[in-house]
């Protein structure tokens, strides 16, 4: 059949959807966009209630930016990119005294236990190796607690994934592009235009039911196409909310059973001054609990803004999502004043994310828990029922799960898929 007579139905206009929807409109075929949200971008979701301060929500940087085709694309937006540096941090003590911890042995430790795992006959999570390293056991507390710091900024923050979980053996695969990270001062959702330009895009339609040749929407409606593409975060997929009217094939069900959302959540804080020192990109804190307000961006260097990013991952996340703004905003503000004195200013407004109760993403991203690998997300990627379903989106990306580009190239890749048969 030619590209044109195609119905091509896209459920889901995040990167990785309305990627794929670009490339087909593009290619002559008939396409159209599911969208439960009354907003495109999914992950991607610049805030603008702070005039003249776009506040992403979601997604904050290009993670390498050679090469990567985010920047081709911020590039095509006409969006502007200011680089942030891991070079330009500070650390702070659980007192507020700015110190430069020795890190050889916590790093050794953690890069031992790991060593071990490898060599072992089965894959256990991060947690579990450190826990079989007798050097853990002995360590002295103050390298326990850096070691703490250190699984929290660069595995639990980084896969938002909780350390009993996270696989030892395949936690961290996975690749980068080189260059720096940016981030967008204008907001990361300046990338969405020139993909979704002229789309023919149904938003606040929620996808109930796909079968082959059909999809069904909350409201009862029932939509023919002759593809389906699929970009639903994994989270949705495992949540239970979606039926599939033909069995998926096992290796693929058994992915989506494997794999699982991890979470990072944000609290940005606007204050009347920058009141921290302006020229860090990054501030790090040794508090009394271990990944709670321990890792911090500043705008003040990048955007000249007197704001203040607080990270939160995994089990930390979790437990901050049960609180409201006004008691998640007294814990920060608390930690604040540890940090750097008790006359630090009270933030004047506050945007906080809790993305694992989103119902339409379920978590932030995707992470490689025990059991699973790249070959879970090669197996989860990819066409059904004879390519009338394919599926895409971050957590179908082997080399670059968690990503925004994973999302990219993940919907690109399905929207070749397509139309190649
Ligand atoms: C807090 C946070 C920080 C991040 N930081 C970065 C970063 O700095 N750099 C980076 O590269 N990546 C980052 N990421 C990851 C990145 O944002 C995602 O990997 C990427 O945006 C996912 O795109 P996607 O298209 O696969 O999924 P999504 O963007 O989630 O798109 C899926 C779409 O499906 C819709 N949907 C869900 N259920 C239904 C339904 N039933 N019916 C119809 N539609 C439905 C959703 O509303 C959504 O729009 C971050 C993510 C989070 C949450």
């Amino acid at each position: 059949m030619h590209a044109a007579q195609r119905q091509v139905l896209v459920l889901g206009a995040g990167l990785a959807g309305l990627g794929a929807a670009r490339h087909l409109a593009d290619a002559g075929f008939q396409v159209s966009v599911i969208e439960a949200r009354p907003r495109i971008g999914g992950r991607i979701h610049t805030s603008r209630s702070w005039a003249g301060m776009p506040m992403d929500l979601g997604a904050s940087w290009i993670h390498g930016s050679k090469a990567n085709p985010l920047t081709d694309l911020a590039k095509t937006a006409g969006a502007q990119l200011r680089a942030t540096s891991y070079d330009a941090a500070m650390m702070l003590d659980g007192t507020g005294q700015q110190i430069d911890p020795d890190l050889r042995a916590p790093k050794a430790l953690i890069a031992k236990a790991l060593r071990q795992a490898e060599n072992g006959s089965r894959d256990i999570s991060v947690l579990a190796a450190l826990q079989a390293l007798p050097e853990w056991h002995r360590a002295r507390a103050k390298t326990q607690r850096l070691a703490q710091h250190l699984l929290n900024a660069t595995l639990e923050q980084e896969y938002g994934a909780p350390l009993a979980q996270l696989s030892a053996w395949y936690g961290q695969d996975g690749d980068e592009f080189d260059g720096p990270d940016m981030l967008f001062p204008g907001g990361y959702d300046q990338l969405l235009a020139p993909l979704a330009r002229g789309l023919r895009i149904h938003m606040g339609q929620s996808v109930r039911a796909i079968a082959p040749g059909q999809v069904t929407l909350d409201s009862g409606q029932t939509i023919r196409a002759d593809h389906i593409i699929c970009t639903l975060p994994l989270g949705v997929l495992q949540s239970g909310r979606i039926s599939f009217g033909a069995p998926l094939s096992a290796s693929r069900q058994a992915a989506i059973d494997g794999l699982q959302m991890g979470l990072l959540n944000k609290c940005w804080l606007r204050f009347d001054r920058i009141a921290w020192p302006g020229d860090v990109d990054w501030i790090e804190w040794l508090g009394p609990t271990a990944g709670a307000w321990a890792q911090w961006v500043s705008l003040a260097r990048a955007a000249k803004w007197p704001v203040l990013l607080g990270f939160h991952a995994a089990a930390g996340a979790q437990a901050l999502e049960g609180l409201d703004d006004a008691a998640t905003v007294a814990q920060a503000t608390h930690a604040l004043r540890q940090m750097f004195g008790s006359s630090f200013p009270a933030p004047v407004a506050a945007q906080i994310t809790r993305w694992g109760r989103d119902p339409f993403s379920m978590g932030s991203y995707s992470f490689n828990a025990v059991g699973t690998s790249g070959h879970s997300r090669a197996a989860l990627f990819g066409p059904e029922w004879d390519g009338q379903l394919w599926f895409a989106g971050e957590a179908t990306s082997p080399r670059y799960f968690g990503t925004a580009h994973g999302a990219l190239i993940s919907g690109r890749q399905a929207a070749a898929g397509v139309a190649g048969i």
